[in-house]
């Protein structure tokens, strides 16, 4: 009992405390969405439309690409502009940030959110497609961080890190994937601190979630987990308040947090559960 009147405590002091989201201040803000061909992205990218963002998405499919800049215009976006790139690449990441900066003539967000496609499968040694992985996931993201870094201390953006509850605590059948976000969670807590203590202006949010209803996560898990899976537009939105609001942490949907605490507090326990009741697994 009393650890549940604690957290609900916690929560409602958290709530009450959060700094009001103010949409206006998103209109013609200047907005780097990456990984936005589908799935969070895209639906990130709709939102920022609405708000009358000035918007640049990436993603390797320069036709899908096209698709999602034509619908961002027709919702409201005041630019709406795509380049496609392939974040295994070492040159296109800084490409993907030069080409924001000269389009847009700076950055107030940089919302890192693309991953590569991996297997939802039992770990069998494949180094090649895991170091691809890291890549993907996790180089890419801290280059484009850092040549974002001066435009976002210009203008006292904010950088936008889409990570997942795979990066707090450990599961089976993602040890590549998770791997990736635990570095990036690794990376971005510890830049978190080094930017405070140099009184940098720019916010980094780091964004926790459970399982979302994206095609490709929904691919993998339909019928092995019965983990609830959350709508990708909610989670959109609630990534692009997190960072309007400078909020470090975004747990979404609120009981991934829960969870995550109940895994520091009972580790066996949650184990055990992860091991024998979370998966449909016959070896
Ligand atoms: P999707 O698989 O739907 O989208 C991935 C995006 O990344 C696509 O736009 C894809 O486009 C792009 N992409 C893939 N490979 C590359 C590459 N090599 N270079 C550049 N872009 C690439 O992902 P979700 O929307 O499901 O996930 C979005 C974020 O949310 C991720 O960071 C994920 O870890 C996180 N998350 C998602 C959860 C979920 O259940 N869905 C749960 C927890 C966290 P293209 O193929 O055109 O390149």
């Amino acid at each position: 009992k009393i650890l549940i009147v604690s957290i609900l405590v916690a929560y409602l002091a958290f709530k009450w405390t959060a700094p009001r989201f103010d949409p206006e201040s998103l209109k013609g803000s200047r907005v780097l969405v990456t990984g936005a061909s589908t799935g969070i992205g895209e639906q990130m990218a709709y939102h920022y439309a609405r708000f009358g963002a000035q918007i640049v998405i990436t993603a390797r499919r320069e036709k899908v690409l096209q698709q999602v800049t034509e619908k961002c215009l027709s919702l409201g976006a005041q630019k709406a502009l795509y380049i496609a790139a392939d974040m295994a690449s070492e040159s296109d990441p800084d490409k993907v940030v030069d080409f924001a900066l000269e389009k847009l003539g700076g950055l107030d967000y940089l919302v890192l959110n693309h991953i590569g496609p991996t297997p939802f499968a039992m770990w069998e040694g494949d180094m090649e497609h895991t170091r691809w992985l890291m890549k993907v996931n996790f180089f890419s993201y801290i280059q484009m961080a850092w040549r974002a870094l001066p435009s976002l201390e210009q203008s006292e953006g904010s950088l936008v890190v889409v990570s997942s509850l795979l990066a707090k605590m450990t599961n089976p059948f993602t040890l590549p994937y998770s791997s990736t976000k635990f570095a990036l969670n690794g990376f971005f807590g510890s830049l978190h601190h080094e930017l405070a203590m140099k009184k940098s202006n720019v916010s980094i949010s780091i964004c926790t979630l459970g399982l979302i209803d994206t095609e490709s996560a929904m691919d993998k898990v339909r019928g092995v987990t019965k983990i609830p899976a959350y709508p990708a537009t909610e989670a959109a939105l609630n990534i692009i308040i997190a960072g309007a609001t400078r909020q470090l942490d975004l747990y979404y949907p609120w009981f991934t947090q829960v969870v995550h605490i109940m895994k520091e507090l009972f580790p066996w326990a949650t184990n055990y559960v992860i091991q024998n009741y979370s998966y449909n697994y016959n070896p």
